[in-house]
């Protein structure tokens, strides 16, 4: 039943780096302050260093969920975040403890907490376009990097984007790699699921997994993140599925008001069904929108740019970078 190998069949990978610490936390860290958030399995809490007076995250992982022994896909989140150890927008791990319940991840604390709290503000405390654009190439640097080193995150969402600050507006750090996946592999990873209304079709089709996969809801996550709504969202699970998977969009100006057209070309660009028409990370990082001159946007007022969309170079179909199939 458990494949003893490095990496299993749908890329998980269950060998570490990282020494796992056996001697009680406690000893070493205080626990400060309340929760800093919470998932299904896990609590996360922030914590100082005894030694060395630092702050960090501890993430508390129950190794036993729903009757289930769950220890090699928590070792799997911490194979994925040494593999990703050397990009700045990916959260730091520090050290791992155990103990006979859980396992405790201690990480670099994003103290401005999540996006979602942003992108669900009202006016004055939600992000102007530009923000957005900062934050975009940001995710796309990590995304690109983690990609480039066949790992896809497959839980990319606004709850799983912290900020190193709120006010002022810090740096992103993408957290939470409890669905990630080694890619690498010869045979598929068709079986995970992550939140219904950041899925990208292919998922909930049951057809193979691909980086592309988190190009999708990096569409999704651009879209919450100028309009403040998630775009596939539906009375319930049955109609977000159906949404996703007609891409049935509102794209029209008055959920875009005040941004430019260019936003809008670059979410169609990842919201393609078939994930071949999607761009790459590296491809948005090039798109004309993610150069813009932040100065020429206009964040308050109606949307001048939406009547003369050719500020760039002709950059008329964005389509299908890799449209040649291996
Ligand atoms: P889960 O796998 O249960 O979703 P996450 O890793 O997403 O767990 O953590 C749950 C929540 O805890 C996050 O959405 C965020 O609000 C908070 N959190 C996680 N990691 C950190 C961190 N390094 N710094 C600050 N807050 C964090
Ligand atoms: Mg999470």
């Amino acid at each position: 039943m458990l494949d003893s190998s490095a990496m299993n069949k749908n890329g998980m990978v269950t060998t570490i780096l990282t020494r796992i610490r056996t001697e009680p936390f406690k000893t070493f860290y205080d626990l400060v302050g309340k929760e800093l958030g919470r998932g299904k399995f896990a609590v996360v809490k922030k914590c100082v260093e005894k030694a060395t007076g630092n702050v960090y995250a501890a993430k508390f992982l129950r190794k036993r969920r729903k009757g289930q022994d769950c220890r090699a896909d928590i070792l799997n989140e911490i194979a994925m975040l040494e593999a990703a150890k050397s990009n700045p927008y990916v959260v730091e791990l520090h050290e791992v403890y155990e103990t006979s319940s859980e396992i405790i991840l201690v990480l670099e604390c994003a103290a401005g907490g999540e996006i979602f709290n942003q992108c669900v503000a009202d006016n004055d405390e939600a992000f102007t376009e530009a923000d957005v654009i900062r934050l975009a190439r940001q995710i796309l640097e990590g995304i690109s990097f983690l990609h480039r080193n066949n790992v896809v995150h497959l839980d990319l969402k606004p709850q799983n984007i912290l900020l190193t600050s709120a006010q002022p507006l810090g740096d992103i750090r993408i957290v939470d790699f409890g669905l990630s996946r080694r890619m690498d592999d010869k045979s598929e990873v068709r079986e995970i699921l992550g939140t219904p209304e950041y899925v990208a079709p292919e998922v909930l089709s049951y057809e193979p997994i691909s980086t592309a996969t988190d190009m999708w809801s990096i569409g999704v996550l651009t879209y919450v993140m100028l309009t403040g709504e998630s775009p596939f969202l539906g009375q319930d699970k049955q109609e977000t599925y159906l949404n996703i998977s007609q891409v049935n969009v509102d794209y029209s100006q008055d959920t875009f008001q005040g941004i430019s057209s260019l936003a809008v070309e670059f979410i169609q660009s990842l919201l393609h069904v078939d994930p071949r028409n999607r761009s790459t990370a590296d491809d948005c990082l090039n798109h004309p929108w993610l150069n813009t001159n932040p100065h020429t946007l206009n964040p308050t007022t109606t949307p001048t740019t939406l009547e003369e969309p050719e500020t760039s170079q002709s950059e008329s179909e964005p389509e299908s970078p890799d449209s040649s199939p291996e």
